[in-house]
């Protein structure tokens, strides 16, 4: 029935998610920015939330997006960066693939005096001076309680398997210290026991999901509870969990509050997700873009008054670190309401 209330609620939903909102690259005879995503595969947020809310979000601050997607392709990365440092962007925001290269490509652009800012992902060791993301650290905690709350009735020992996202990926370094700092206590009680813990390369959920596999074989097909980086991570091992006639007994964590995330938590082989509101954090880019492209440093500050430590740069960055939320088969009508997912990609199907 819970499943049913988030299913009968607001089919219309009020807006600010979807990608109709104005014509692609179409331009505003604004300032020109850039705008680099990583990639489509690992998490259905870069083209699905990002894209059409970064667009709104700069053409609202009267800037005129040029937003590209790198698809996973560090060369192709480059070139659109070159691309648009040569079409002469007043601001480069850039949603890197891994560090080293998200480093380098604003390094260039500062050269060339163009402001960059580091966009949900900081690069280690880089130079951009502004990040916007949410509270890192904080999403790791929520994927720790929920397994934490899922798991409390088991009996002692309960076997976990982390399946943590790309090492050259600093969130996926913060998302595992936040989900120790809950589960480190347990393990240690001997509450839970930690089978394994295992980064994947570049996101990959299929790697994700045949990692997964090996290790669950090893361990004589015995697990409790699943860490999953996000819900594409989370999608592959349910999918090893049917075949194992597992799912819906083993709960598995999630985050990006994607549609087939949520679909996952209603049909109960998803314990919980976390719902980042990428819209704030769309908007919060386009005003510090749109002061950076000004010139005005000292509203870009105003606006970037968290700090975030870059142990690699030993420095702290300027940052807009937004709050996550938990979400769990009893909130997943609030994701649908804020109009990132509408009811019927969520409720149809098995
Ligand atoms: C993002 C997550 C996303 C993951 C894979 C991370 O850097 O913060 O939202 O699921 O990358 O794309």
């Amino acid at each position: 029935t819970l499943a049913l209330s988030a299913c009968g609620a607001n089919e219309e939903s009020p807006g600010g998610g979807g990608g109709d909102q104005g014509t692609e690259n179409e331009s505003t005879g604004g300032v020109p920015v850039g705008v680099i995503l990583p990639e489509t595969a690992s998490s259905a947020r870069w083209e699905g939330f990002d894209k059409p809310m970064l667009e709104a979000a700069l053409k609202a601050e009267g800037l005129d997006p040029d937003i590209q997607n790198a698809q996973g392709d560090v060369q192709k990365f480059s070139t659109l960066a070159d691309g648009m440092i040569n079409d002469g962007v007043k601001v480069l925001i850039i949603a890197s693939i891994n560090s080293e290269l998200g480093g380098t490509v604003a390094q260039k652009a500062n050269a060339q005096g163009i402001p960059t800012i580091d966009y949900d992902r900081l690069n280690l060791g880089g130079s951009s001076e502004y990040y916007v993301s949410f509270d890192n650290v904080k999403v790791g905690e929520l994927q720790g309680q929920g397994l934490a709350d899922a798991l409390k009735d088991k009996p002692e020992g309960a076997q976990v398997i982390e399946i943590e996202g790309a090492p050259t990926d600093n969130n996926a370094t913060l998302f595992h210290q936040g989900q120790r700092k809950v589960l480190d206590p347990l393990y240690e009680s001997g509450k839970l026991k930690l089978v394994q813990s295992q980064k994947i390369d570049n996101w990959d959920n299929q790697k994700g999901g045949t990692t997964f596999e090996q290790i669950l074989t090893s361990n004589g097909g015995k697990v409790d509870g699943v860490v999953a980086a996000n819900d594409g991570l989370a999608g592959a091992i349910i999918t090893i969990l049917k075949k194992n006639g597992l799912n819906g007994k083993v709960p598995v964590t999630g985050q990006d509050a994607t549609a087939d995330g949520l679909k996952a938590i209603l049909a109960g082989d998803q314990y919980m997700t976390v719902f980042k509101p990428i819209k704030q954090e769309a908007e919060a880019t386009a005003k510090l873009a749109a002061a950076l492209a000004k010139g005005d440093t000292d509203a870009a500050d105003d606006i970037a008054t968290d700090t975030l430590n870059d142990p690699e740069g030993n420095r702290d960055v300027k940052s807009v670190l937004l709050e996550p939320f938990m979400i769990t088969r009893a909130d997943v009508k609030r994701v649908i309401d804020e109009g990132y997912v509408k009811a019927a990609e969520v409720c149809t199907g098995d």
